[in-house]
């Protein structure tokens, strides 16, 4: 069997975002997805209406439910939704710290709208943070983690908070010709990646690129290959997206 990443995600019924891309896009890399859902979203590719978290219980259950069925490699975590449902995978990655693990540490949707409380999330985020292998922010992410502006500050200070590796992702920073994605391990500029900024928003392009990333690492990539492979990846499948209504955010076509 193919080694398996088990998502901590939440339900995007657009199939843009959330646990649809992330099953889409660890398929594409090669790996077997399986998924802890941790919420119910009412979503379109325009805007989110609302959100129903699923209990710590329910959450833990799922995932115990596949623990000694499928050779999961590493763990990944999109949206959590609720301080219970981090502090539930907490103790879950501590349960098994052979398992490696992908923190996406997503606050709001690309449209803008909610999906949980900023303020608790951010606070209960500090338990996740040294237990990741890599943790994946955009810029906005990474300033609300850190309560810091400049870039450079926040990303040494997520180092202090326990990161071991950082991917942070430049999309929302006022570039644009590229989007300059730069990889840090162990508190050191790795290497950094200019995309052409492709026209318009895109639904779901972080779940994509961190899923993929971890489906790369079940299989045993180094990180920086994984990351290289993954945004090479991500490209194409913008490239193609779709725009499903005129003000909608494109979806990924990601096979
Ligand atoms: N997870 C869910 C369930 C979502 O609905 C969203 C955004 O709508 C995300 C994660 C984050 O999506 P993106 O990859 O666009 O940041």
């Amino acid at each position: 069997m193919r080694p398996t990443v088990l998502c901590f995600s939440g339900l995007d019924p657009s199939g843009g975002a959330g646990l649809q891309a992330d099953i889409e896009a660890i398929g594409q890399s090669g790996a077997h997805a399986a998924i802890a859902c941790t919420a119910l979203t009412i979503q379109n590719s325009q805007q989110v209406f609302g959100f129903e978290a699923t209990s710590r219980e329910l959450l833990l259950a799922q995932a115990h439910a596949v623990v000694n069925d499928l050779p999961i490699k590493c763990v990944k975590s999109g949206m959590l939704g609720t301080t219970e449902n981090i502090a539930a995978l907490a103790d879950f990655l501590t349960e098994h710290p052979d398992y490696l693990y992908v923190l996406d540490p997503v606050l709001v949707a690309n449209s803008g709208g909610s999906l949980g409380n900023q303020e608790t999330l951010v606070e209960a985020f500090i338990e996740l943070i040294p237990l990741a292998t890599v943790i994946t922010p955009n810029t906005v992410e990474l300033r609300a983690l850190t309560g810091m502006e400049d870039l450079d500050q926040a990303t040494n200070k997520l180092f202090q908070m326990g990161a071991k590796a950082v991917l942070v992702k430049g999309g929302h920073e006022d570039t644009p010709e590229y989007i300059r994605n730069a990889l840090y391990i162990n508190g050191e500029f790795i290497s950094e990646t200019r995309c052409p900024r492709l026209d318009g928003e895109y639904h779901g392009s972080g779940c994509s690129l961190a899923s993929f990333i971890a489906g790369r690492l079940a299989q045993g990539d180094q990180l920086t290959q994984a990351v290289h492979h993954a945004e090479t990846w991500l490209l194409g499948v913008l490239k193609k997206a779709e725009t499903p209504v005129p003000n909608g955010q494109k979806i990924p076509k990601r096979f």
